[in-house]
């Protein structure tokens, strides 16, 4: 299964194991996790892979919240 074919990740539970193929490769034994950014309680799910580029955005994005809060 393509992980662009995914229509409804919901239907996935943390824990699930999958395959799938991307632009970027194909990822065999991908664990489906679930979290969630502990400042704006936006929850993710979906693949350790993303879940990383999820935590990284949030990570900097509130960063630069407070950068711009301390600017004022
Ligand atoms: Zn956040």
């Amino acid at each position: 299964m393509r992980w662009d074919e995914i229509l409804d990740i919901s239907s996935f539970e943390e824990g699930t194991v999958i395959s799938m193929i991307t632009t970027e490769g194909i990822f065999r034994h991908a664990e489906i996790v679930k979290i969630c950014c502990p400042i704006c309680a936006e929850v993710f799910i979906g693949t350790k892979k993303h879940a990383g580029a999820f935590i990284f955005g949030h990570r900097e994005y509130h960063k630069w919240e407070i950068e711009i809060s301390e600017l004022m």
